[in-house]
């Protein structure tokens, strides 16, 4: 059923709408897509959950943000880009001693957040570095240093380009790298690289035909985004969104290789934690096909955990913008104005079905799934213990090769830990429509863990799984 909303009157306001001409052809706009299902088949759809308490006892969460700023007073259009990335791991069972009377102590909000930020720069307009002559060769040489260089949850551990390199597939790596030497690409011999190809120390490799370098990070095409004539701002968010997906992933990784720990506990350790992301598990544009290692790899570890009959893992992104956040915000006025109350504690998954049907309309006519060349998890709404609503995409609970995939995903009971994820949202209780991180905004309440690598703080988190070595 339609549901007929105003149209904005902030376009009163708007000096370029003067022209009669345009008022007119305003009027002839609609919005594609504003409706609700009928209430019965809302209802219908959610399903109530009775909330045990939950084993997780940690989360760890990473959000990134960025700005272009010029670099010269003289040269305003002279540009860098820099790229921000904050991480955090809290204990949900020790509070925070950051606020003290309502009052954060800046000592200890620098310490916790110097010690996890991550960040990098890159050429965006007229700039590059001095020893480079174009945009494309910095970009592609800082961002293969950023990757070499950045790590998480220990010293002793494995960088983000082992990261990316460890979940690739062979097959993965040779159909999606190429020399960027326009005429070795053009060459009708185009030479296939293979993992075996690229040097474990730097992750990079000589192309045989032109002796050029080809860098293990060329694979997520940011190249593609670099433009010297006119700017590569689109490239700084690809390359957060990317590597917000990738950290987590480079601290599961490593957390499995602490030896301080036995296996099982490090096992125990991972269903432990909950791993919270900014907005959708989704890759867009020209790095978008690592969702599928990405998920593989996720698969497997829950292979790991189910055989020693652990739990697996809770894994899903906050949405807080987009058009599911605007469906839901439709969908809970239109209900008020039902005076319909809206069950708690629960669950809807969003099936392509009602997609296509009450939030974005179906491009194309074809037949395959919704996100299939960008999701590694499956939407969901769902309404916590007050009623309020949260837009998560929940990790898909199997590969997409694996039988029965575009049944089970649409399936929430093929989501075995969604009533602990409803227990963690009631615990967290965070402000959907606050712009501050959540990385920030959990480290106000519980206490962090510092991801820092080197630093012993990570002890602690290993110490509470020794104590509970069998
Ligand atoms: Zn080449």
């Amino acid at each position: 059923m339609p549901f007929t909303g105003e149209k904005s009157n902030k376009l009163a306001h708007s000096s370029i709408i003067r022209n009669p001409e345009i008022i007119e052809s305003l009027s002839d706009y609609k919005i594609l897509f504003n409706k609700v299902p009928p209430k019965e088949t809302f209802q219908e759809l959610l399903k109530e959950y009775e909330i045990d308490r939950t084993t997780i006892r940690f989360v760890y969460t990473v959000d990134g943000g960025f700005e272009v700023i010029p670099i010269d007073d003289n040269f305003p259009s002279a540009q860098v880009g820099f790229v921000q990335f904050s991480q955090n791991l809290v204990n949900l069972e020790k509070q925070s001693d950051m606020v003290l009377d309502g009052f954060v102590d800046p000592f200890k909000f620098n310490q916790i957040f110097e010690a996890k930020t991550e960040s990098i720069d890159l050429p965006i307009y007229n700039t590059a570095s001095i020893t480079d002559s174009t945009i494309l060769e910095t970009t592609r040489k800082k961002i293969a240093s950023f990757f070499h260089e950045t790590k998480t949850y220990r010293e002793e551990g494995e960088c983000l380009s082992s990261t990316l390199f460890g979940i690739l597939s062979e097959e993965d790596l040779s159909k999606n790298i190429h020399c960027l030497n326009p005429a070795c690409r053009e060459s009708n011999n185009q030479f296939e690289f293979k993992k075996n190809d690229f040097s474990a120390d730097n992750y990079v490799c000589i192309c045989p035909l032109c002796h050029k370098k080809v860098y293990l990070t060329d694979i997520l095409r940011l190249n593609e985004l670099v433009d010297e004539e006119f700017g590569s701002h689109g490239i700084l968010s690809r390359l957060s969104r990317v590597v917000e997906q990738l950290l987590p992933i480079n601290f599961i990784r490593n957390l499995l290789k602490d030896e301080r720990m036995s296996y099982l506990n490090r096992l125990t350790a991972l269903s432990s934690i909950a791993f919270v992301l900014d907005g959708p598990l989704a890759i867009y544009g020209e790095p978008a096909k690592i969702n599928r290692p990405i998920l593989n790899y996720l698969c497997d570890i829950n292979l790991k955990l189910e055989q020693h009959n652990l739990p697996g893992l809770v894994y899903f992104g906050l949405q807080k913008t987009g058009k599911i956040v605007e469906h839901v915000e439709l969908l809970i006025k239109h209900l008020q104005e039902k005076n319909e109350l809206i069950k708690t504690n629960s669950v809807m998954v969003i099936s392509d079905n009602y997609r296509y049907n009450y939030i974005e309309p179906k491009l194309y006519e074809d037949i395959s799934l919704f996100g299939k060349e960008t999701y590694y998890g499956q939407d969901m709404i769902i309404f916590n213990q007050q009623g309020n609503p949260y837009v998560i995409t929940s990790l898909y609970p199997q590969k997409r090769t694996d039988y029965g995939f575009s049944d089970n995903i649409f399936s929430i009971e093929s989501y075995t830990r969604i009533s602990e994820t409803i227990s963690l949202i009631n615990e967290l209780n965070v402000d959907m429509y606050s712009n501050a991180l959540l990385p920030i905004v959990l480290a106000h309440k519980y206490a962090s863990i510092s991801l820092q690598p080197g630093v012993s703080t990570l002890t602690d988190f290993a110490q509470s799984f020794f104590n509970s070595e069998k």
